[in-house]
């Protein structure tokens, strides 16, 4: 038995295992899927996480996404378009996390792939309750299981009550023409949309939405896309003659936006917490994948130097916490009902507020590794 256990095979897990083997460890990574699965993501993948991705020997610019240069926000009739500060890249999460978790194999991670983690305890050392497998008993820990608490080791961030959709659509030629090489933002009252090329053609479709809106709608996402497609032409627009791929939507609920692990006395020695595990950021902004790799980074970094999890989550909350809270204001600006209009407004005589927005909300360059 490995002395080092991964919890979840999302980027944040696979990506510390592979940097943990490729420094001559041994490591167990537990993953819940036993096969290429989606996920509920933008699937925007930003420049810096595409870095960390190269870092790791990973071109993600081989696996055949979707270049994004600009970015259009998009509010009932009117929108406005700016050049982002940098060169984004749509990539489907299947297609990110299942190469990820080769290359970890390949670097000599054991994977145990169909096996979800019952329970983590804490009395007398580390154990892992696994599903249809012996518990384990590591030294050390690294939890990246994700948007939602693992039982025995609770986050202490408060669950958004927004509720996620993802889907992905063939748009007609001249809709797909014209959403080449932007990442859209449809806002509307009571949540917003997300729309980009991934590969092979085909388009992301992300929806977060206030539990009222989707009450609404009775509870059904096919009605729930047609009132928004009636408050948001350009939407209509868009959709008119797609073809939808998914039979049914991905759906997520209660994620703690804005969550960031403080370190406290009582945290159990030796469990390193990894992306959303340890940080979570508004949406919107598509850098939750570059924080979930930069904490892998960071976590590896510092366990190698013989540093304590303590360190390395105090680092983390210092990288990220200015990010995650300028985020999570936007998000509330940009949903009030008077506020968000009248940014809007304002951000329609000067786009380049948008350009400075996304930059804004980046993992700061000062903390990159
Ligand atoms: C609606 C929405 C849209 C988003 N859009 C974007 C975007 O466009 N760009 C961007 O950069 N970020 C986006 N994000 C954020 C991004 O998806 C996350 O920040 C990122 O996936 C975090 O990576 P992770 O490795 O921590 O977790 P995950 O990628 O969620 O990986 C966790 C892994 O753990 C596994 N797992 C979970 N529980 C168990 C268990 N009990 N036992 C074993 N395995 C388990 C899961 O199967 C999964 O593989 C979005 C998030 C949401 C909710």
């Amino acid at each position: 038995m490995s002395a080092i256990v991964i919890a979840g095979g999302g980027l944040a897990g696979a990506a510390t295992a592979t940097l943990l083997a490729q420094a001559g460890r041994e490591v167990t990574l537990i993953e819940r899927e036993s096969a290429p699965a989606h996920k509920i993501c933008g699937e925007f993948m930003s420049t810096e996480a595409q870095v960390c991705l190269r870092q790791l020997g990973l071109d993600c610019g081989a696996l055949g996404g979707a270049r994004i240069t600009h970015v259009r926000l998009i509010r009932g009739k009117r929108s406005i378009t700016a050049k982002l500060p940098f060169e984004g890249l749509g990539l489907t999460r299947k297609t990110l996390d299942e190469t990820l978790l080769n290359h970890a194999a390949q670097a000599g991670v054991s994977l145990q792939r169909g096996h979800a983690i019952r329970r983590i305890s804490f009395s007398g050392g580390i154990q892992v309750e696994i599903d249809r497998s012996p518990p384990l008993t590591p030294r050390t820990l690294f939890l990246a299981t994700g948007k939602h608490d693992t039982r025995g080791a609770p986050r202490a961030g408060r669950a958004s009550p927004l509720i996620g959709f993802k889907t992905y659509f063939r748009l007609n030629p001249a809709q797909h023409a014209a959403l080449a090489g932007h990442v859209e933002l449809y806002l509307f009252p009571g949540g917003y949309a997300g729309m980009q090329l991934v590969e092979n053609g085909e388009a992301n479709f992300c929806l977060l939405v206030e539990p009222a809106l989707f009450a609404h709608s009775g509870g059904k996402f096919p009605a729930l896309l047609e009132h928004l497609q009636t408050i948001s032409p350009p939407l209509a627009a868009r959709l008119a003659g797609a073809q939808t791929l998914l039979p049914t939507p991905l759906t997520i609920a209660r994620v703690p936006y804005g969550f960031v692990h403080r370190p406290h006395a009582q945290d159990p020695a030796n469990m390193f917490r990894l992306g959303d595990q340890a940080a979570v950021i508004a949406s919107f902004t598509g850098d939750g994948m570059a924080i979930a790799l930069h904490s892998a980074a960071l976590a590896a970094g510092h366990f190698l130097r013989g540093e304590t999890s303590q360190t390395y989550h105090r680092r983390l909350a210092r990288d990220v916490s200015g990010q995650i809270r300028r985020a999570t204001a936007l998000h509330a600006a940009l949903s009030a009902p008077l506020l968000g209009p009248a940014l809007f407004a304002a951000a329609r005589i000067f786009p380049q507020a948008l350009a400075i927005s996304a930059a804004f909300t980046r993992v700061p360059e000062y903390a990159r590794l």
